[in-house]
């Protein structure tokens, strides 16, 4: 069967190093499944490898909520999983990431993927994540075999795919999968999957490798740990956040081992899919605009948002967004215990979208009622109304405890919204400090993760709003000008695959 295939934009670059062929492995790939910024990554960063010449293919679980359009078809033949003691198979669907040839596979396992939930359902994480994700890492080597098409370097993405590596330097390594390199990127140190050491059987890996430097840790598997002890190159997303892991406050107990791997690990920006995140394309927004008509298509987007939200329609109130996981490592406490007093004394609106603590969905909910047309919020998933914040407000905030690398202040900034952030990790790297009267910078930044600290960076973005118009406008537009697409960091990853190569090739 013939399955549609949209026509690949031209090779922009050439390659710096020799075509490479390239498996990435993760759990989440936008735009088929998504929980955060990983799903963005997966979803661009190939396209814009396969654009430099490499061969770059995709392996995801095929979850139970996963739309298959008529893109997608079955292969053939079933996929046997080395897995646990009995005979595990899949069933892999195959189709292309969008306006690309990059070949996606997504692996369909009733017992282990058929829920809709990546990774936890209404009572929590699923318990049978370590075997659902051990599934995925050895399905996709499998798959491998089943295709004849031995890669150079496996890309694992976070804990979910830790054991993939482990896989490569021990069950498989006398394997045609055993010259294969490793890279390993680190989107988020919080999560770290441990596991009872019963999910090593189930990946067929020795235990011999349940040791402290190796899997184990605080006498369970953890997953990150063998990650970052197996692959062959290590990254995270942002040079701050790669020196920040470094360190007991930011490495969450695995500080030790990124500085004993400090020499293969590299930070490298997340870029964003400019042909996504685009406010002069974005179908999402009344009226797409670019720089030149930023003014009135903001005006158009911020109405339409205040009309989506419920909130008053006024084009002259300063509009603060959030689109956020609301997590307190997004610090969304910070924002909540000082939106009261925000609200009471300055003349602003806020939009929120997103989902998860119940304790600040409530809380957001509680100021939207007791402030009918100054606060809008939906609770959960909506890329539309995602798109419309970052086109209609005027500021975005971000005020994260910790940020890895985040996307939607680059997002906002590509959108002509100033965002205000607290800085860490990722956010050092990408919002420049406003300084008043000198021209310069990208946003609002804030040092303390306080209350008072939001408060008064809040309050100084308001008075640059409706005191200094000119300059919020020249701010705008430098942060249109910023390049956040992948184009240069995707060569920085080039070149990594070529060092991951070359130096599994020496390991003989
Ligand atoms: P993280 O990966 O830590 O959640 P990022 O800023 O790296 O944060 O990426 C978050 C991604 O998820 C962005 O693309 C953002 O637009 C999207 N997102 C987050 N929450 C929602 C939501 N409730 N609805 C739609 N998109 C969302």
């Amino acid at each position: 069967m013939v399955f549609a295939r949209r026509a690949a934009p031209r090779a922009a670059f050439s390659p710096t190093v020799a075509p490479l062929k390239i498996l990435f492995v993760s759990p989440e790939v936008e735009p088929f499944v998504k929980v955060g910024g990983l799903a963005d990554m997966v979803g661009s960063l190939p396209k814009t490898l396969a654009a430099l010449g490499h061969d770059v293919r995709v392996v995801f679980p095929a979850y139970g909520g996963l739309r298959l359009d008529s893109s997608w078809r079955a292969r053939p033949e079933p996929l046997g999983v080395d897995v646990g003691t009995s005979a595990h198979w899949a069933r892999t669907w195959e189709s292309v990431l969008p306006d690309s040839r990059v070949p996606v596979y997504a692996l369909e396992h009733e017992g282990l993927f058929g829920r809709p939930e990546v990774y936890a359902g209404p009572w929590g994480n699923h318990a049978d994540n370590d075997l659902r994700f051990a599934f995925l890492c050895r399905g996709a080597l499998n798959l491998c075999l089943q295709l004849g098409w031995i890669p150079d370097v496996a890309h694992a993405h976070d804990w979910t795919t830790g054991l993939l590596p482990v896989l490569l330097n021990t069950t498989l390594r006398h394997t045609p999968l055993g010259g294969v390199a490793s890279v390993f990127t680190v989107h988020n140190m919080e999560h770290q999957g441990y596991a009872d050491r019963r999910v090593l059987d189930f990946a067929h890996i020795p235990p011999s490798e349940f040791r402290p430097d190796s899997t184990e840790s605080g006498g369970a598997v953890n997953q990150l740990k063998a990650g970052l002890y197996h692959a062959t190159k290590l990254t995270t997303v942002s040079p701050t956040y790669a020196e920040e892991i470094k360190t007991p406050a930011g490495g969450h107990g695995l500080d030790a081992v990124l500085r004993f791997r400090s020499a293969d690990l590299v930070g490298i920006l997340n870029g964003i899919d400019a042909a996504v995140w685009n406010p002069a394309m974005d179908r999402f927004l009344p009226r797409p605009y670019d720089q030149r008509s930023l003014v009135v298509g903001k005006r158009a987007a911020k109405l339409a948002l205040q009309e989506r939200l419920g909130l008053d329609a006024d084009p002259h109130i300063a509009v603060f967004g959030v689109v956020s996981r609301f997590a307190a490592q997004k610090g969304l406490d910070l924002v909540a215990e000082a939106l009261p007093h925000i609200l009471d004394r300055m003349h602003v609106q806020f939009a929120f979208l997103g989902a998860g603590d119940p304790g600040l969905e409530q809380t957001f909910r509680w100021a939207a009622e007791n402030y009918p047309g100054r606060v809008g919020v939906h609770v959960g998933y909506d890329n539309a109304l995602a798109h419309l914040i970052q086109g209609g407000s005027d500021f975005f905030l971000m005020p994260s405890r910790a940020e890895p690398c985040g996307l939607t202040q680059m997002y906002a900034m590509r959108y002509g919204t100033t965002p205000l952030v607290r800085a860490t990790g990722g956010l050092i790297d990408t919002v420049a400090q406003y300084v008043e009267g000198k021209g310069e910078g990208t946003g609002f930044r804030f040092h303390d993760a306080t209350a008072p600290a939001l408060y008064n960076t809040v309050g100084w973005a308001c008075a640059t709003y409706y005191d200094r118009p000119d300059e919020l406008q020249a701010m705008r537009l430098r942060g249109m000008d910023r390049d956040f697409s992948w184009g240069p960091n995707a060569r920085r990853f080039e070149e990594l695959y070529g060092w991951a190569v070359a130096a599994r090739r020496a390991a003989g």
